[in-house]
């Protein structure tokens, strides 16, 4: 079968639909690909971008979009004036603004190709004013103009704009087939895999099961806060469930952040973990999603029962179900480590 957007691994099924849709001239005005961060929901853009204006489109001989014509390349180097990426900028929401460029620009007829192509991050951060502006557009776009609003919550779009755009969603990549990209194809990632082979397997643990996300996280300062996150989830299992008579448990306490959102973050992994050890105890082939060794797990979960585990989980959900009602942090922490029997 002909490869379509054949760089890249992931989302085969969406690729197919994409492409399909584009070769029977059925592609619709509007889409919205929900996925996490990093899963390839940009590039699934770009490509289907590159596919409508492909000047080799019916070379059945070629993969579908060849990324070798003129056109393919200008698009994919995101140099083409007729496919045009709109964000949040570093902003919190997409506001009224953005969209009044979006309302106007999409009338001005295309430079150079048949069509105008809008690939719009983060599209669930536009307020709602914004996507009341939006829809406007949407109802009656001129013929030539196709749209991709990218997301990781398609429910926080209004009806009004999911009811217009067929909702795709990514699929998770599995960790192993990540390794195997990044380490051929990112001379950083190869080094890592030998040289730092344990935060190798921490950064495919915390990929999210995107390509996008692998690589940013091989940037050092991208990776550095995660690790730390992850030693913070990985001692606060081991001293409720081991507990040590050392210090650690009375310094465990400083290592949490005092800022609600990324604390958070740090209770959520928490969770994650002790999921882990759940899932592990029942089942010896239950997927991971925190630790990188099922060996580490399993020695753990031989040192606590399933009721305990089972408790300690609750314990951290009712601690974060606390936080983000607003909940006094310092209170919420020391309730919680009490819980665990950890002070
Ligand atoms: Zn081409």
């Amino acid at each position: 079968m002909r490869p379509y957007m054949g760089q890249i691994i992931a989302n085969q099924s969406l690729r197919e639909r994409l492409c399909s849709d584009i070769l029977n001239g059925s592609l619709a005005h509007a889409y919205i690909i929900e996925g996490v961060k990093g899963s390839g929901k940009h590039t699934l853009a770009l490509l289907s971008a590159a596919a409508l204006a492909c000047e080799k489109k019916n070379d059945k001989n070629l993969p579908f979009p060849c990324s070798e014509c003129p056109a393919c390349r200008k698009i994919l180097r995101e140099l083409s004036p007729d496919v045009i990426t709109v964000g949040c900028d570093g902003k919190a929401t997409m506001g009224v603004d953005s969209v009044r460029f979006l309302r106007e620009d999409v009338f001005v007829v295309p430079n150079e190709l048949e069509n105008k192509v809008y690939i719009i991050e983060d599209a669930d951060k536009m307020t709602p004013q914004a996507q009341n502006a939006f829809l406007l557009t949407l109802e009656e776009p001129p013929s030539y103009a196709v749209f991709f609003l990218l997301c990781e919550n398609a429910a926080a779009l209004l009806e009004t704009i999911r009811s217009r755009a067929p909702i795709l969603r990514t699929e998770p990549i599995a960790r192993e087939l990540i390794d195997e990209y990044i380490s051929r194809t990112d001379r950083r990632a190869a080094q890592m895999k030998i040289s730092a082979p344990s935060d190798y397997a921490q950064l495919l643990m915390s990929a999210e099961n995107g390509i996008g996300r692998a690589l940013e996280l091989l940037e050092p300062k991208t990776l550095a806060p995660i690790l730390e996150q992850r030693n913070l989830a990985k001692d606060f299992v081991y001293i409720a469930i081991d507990r040590p008579e050392n210090e650690a448990a009375l310094t465990l306490i400083s290592k949490f952040s005092s800022k609600r959102d990324k604390l958070s973050g740090e209770l959520t992994l928490i969770y994650t973990a002790l999921r882990d050890l759940i899932l592990t105890k029942k089942s010896d082939n239950a997927p991971l999603c925190f630790y990188e060794s099922r060996d580490a797990a399993i020695e753990l979960c031989e040192k606590v029962s399933l009721g305990e585990l089972i408790r300690l989980s609750e314990a951290v959900w009712t601690a974060s179900d606390r936080i983000s009602r607003n909940a006094n942090v310092k209170l919420t922490l020391m309730t919680l480590l009490s819980e665990a029997e950890i002070i």
